[in-house]
């Protein structure tokens, strides 16, 4: 029988688990910061939620999402992205009517794509949702949350932004005419995909992955040409704002995201240091997402970092460590009293890590599995009947201690990393 292995482009977290501690704890420090609430959503949902916001000619519904037909006859995808479950959960439990919400996630997302560096199928991001807000100081004050994101995980400077603003319905309609003109003399050499694109959703073609479609999209009509007055003024407050912020960034008028729901001001950061998949963090406004979800219009942005493309670019996140502690004995009989003194000194000591050997052995062996823990202390109990002996390891600086139990709870107590 062949060996059962995880599926493709779905990967265990193990030896990094520290670092995603780590990483997690400080988002959701910093979404409090900044008064983001966490939401968590369902990892399965109706697939019509999908294709009504992230749009049926886009890459992820048309060819990424694990859909099934459930035992009911319902189709049910996984989700691939954060932001449509998070107003699906807004719309279904009425989160809006008498407040404007700020929520965050940290969720692992699904999609098929062809797996690669940096490409996964089963893959985590970071979000983050403003609802309820029209003006671009939500958006902006994102963009200095992501600013934030880089400075402290230490890599202010080394991500470029770029950005474009896409405006209201009539601006993209109009410019999607001026588009569909421009690549009408190329119909014949494009895709089927590519052609129903151009017929349903011209804007897409900008965000193509095929060379020949790249190397046109150069000279495609650029969109600032079709801005009015408001969201000339609203683009401008944006860029002055990022310039007070100290945020640099280039504007893009041919950059266009992945999914159909934007409409204002849309980014993405990218990093030197990731080969193809150099974008660490996409976002943008979706103020036609509640209606094209059949509700009132709501002033809504968001963004998400891909959380494994983080990690790649700050490899050496200094990860706080508790003091590891191993605690063992040399005798089988020993073991009761060592579960007892385990949970004393736990409840005592809450800051340091304590594993405990649940099997005896002999001295050498005992040192041998501490450092494998790369424990900082060795604690052997020694005694458990009587007064209890400790002898007690120190494996940074190679020194020994014999302890009664008092001794050991006043050692524990002061010793640090
Ligand atoms: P790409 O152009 O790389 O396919 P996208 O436009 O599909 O990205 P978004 O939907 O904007 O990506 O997702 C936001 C972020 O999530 C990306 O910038 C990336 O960091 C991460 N991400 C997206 N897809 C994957 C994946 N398959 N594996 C790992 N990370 C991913
Ligand atoms: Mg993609």
């Amino acid at each position: 029988m062949s060996k059962l292995q995880s599926i493709r482009g779905f990967t265990d977290i193990i030896d990094d688990i520290d670092k995603w501690h780590h990483l997690e704890a400080s988002l959701q420090a910093l979404s409090a910061q900044y008064g983001y609430q966490e939401i968590r959503t369902p990892l399965l949902e109706d697939s019509r939620l999908f294709e009504r916001s992230i749009g049926v000619t886009s890459d992820i519904v048309h060819k990424e999402m694990y859909t099934f037909t459930d035992r009911n006859e319902q189709s049910v995808s996984l989700r691939p992205e954060g932001t449509a479950s998070v107003v699906r959960a807004c719309i279904q439990g009425n989160l809006l009517y008498d407040q404007a919400r700020k929520w965050f996630y940290i969720s692992n997302m699904f999609r098929r794509e062809r797996p690669q560096r940096g490409r996964l199928r089963q893959f985590h991001q970071f979000g983050m949702e403003c609802l309820g807000y029209d003006e671009p100081y939500a958006d902006i004050e994102q963009l200095v949350i992501i600013n934030e994101v880089w400075r402290i995980f230490g890599l202010a400077g080394k991500l470029s932004l770029e950005m474009n603003y896409l405006g209201s319905r009539d601006t993209r309609i109009a410019y999607g005419e001026a588009l569909k003109a421009y690549y009408q003399p190329h119909l014949a050499s494009m895709s089927e995909l590519n052609q129903k694109r151009w017929e349903e959703n011209t804007l897409r073609l900008l965000d193509a992955k095929d060379a020949a479609l790249i190397s046109l999209n150069q000279a495609a009509p650029s969109i600032d040409a079709y801005y009015t007055d408001d969201e000339k003024r609203s683009f401008a407050i944006i860029q002055q704002c990022c310039q007070d912020h100290g945020i640099d960034f280039t504007v893009n008028n041919r950059l266009m995201r992945g999914l159909d729901y934007y409409t204002g001001l849309i980014y993405e950061w990218k990093s030197d240091e990731l080969g193809a998949q150099s974008t660490v963090c996409g976002g943008g406004r979706y103020d036609l997402l509640f209606e094209n979800l059949g509700e009132k219009r709501q002033g809504a942005c968001g963004f998400s970092i891909g959380i494994e493309r983080l990690l790649e670019i700050c490899p050496h996140l200094e990860t706080p460590r508790s003091i590891q502690v191993h605690l063992a004995c040399m005798d089988n009989d020993h073991l009761p009293g060592l579960l007892q003194t385990a949970q004393r000194l736990r409840q005592a000591h809450s800051h340091i890590s304590l594993y405990t050997q649940l099997q005896a052995a002999k001295m050498p062996q005992l040192i041998k599995r501490a450092v494998k823990k790369s424990a900082d202390f060795l604690v052997i109990l020694e005694n458990p009947q009587g007064a209890q002996q400790f002898s007690v390891k120190d494996l940074n600086q190679q020194s020994h201690h014999a302890f009664d139990g008092e001794q050991l709870a006043n050692f524990m107590e002061q010793c640090s990393c």
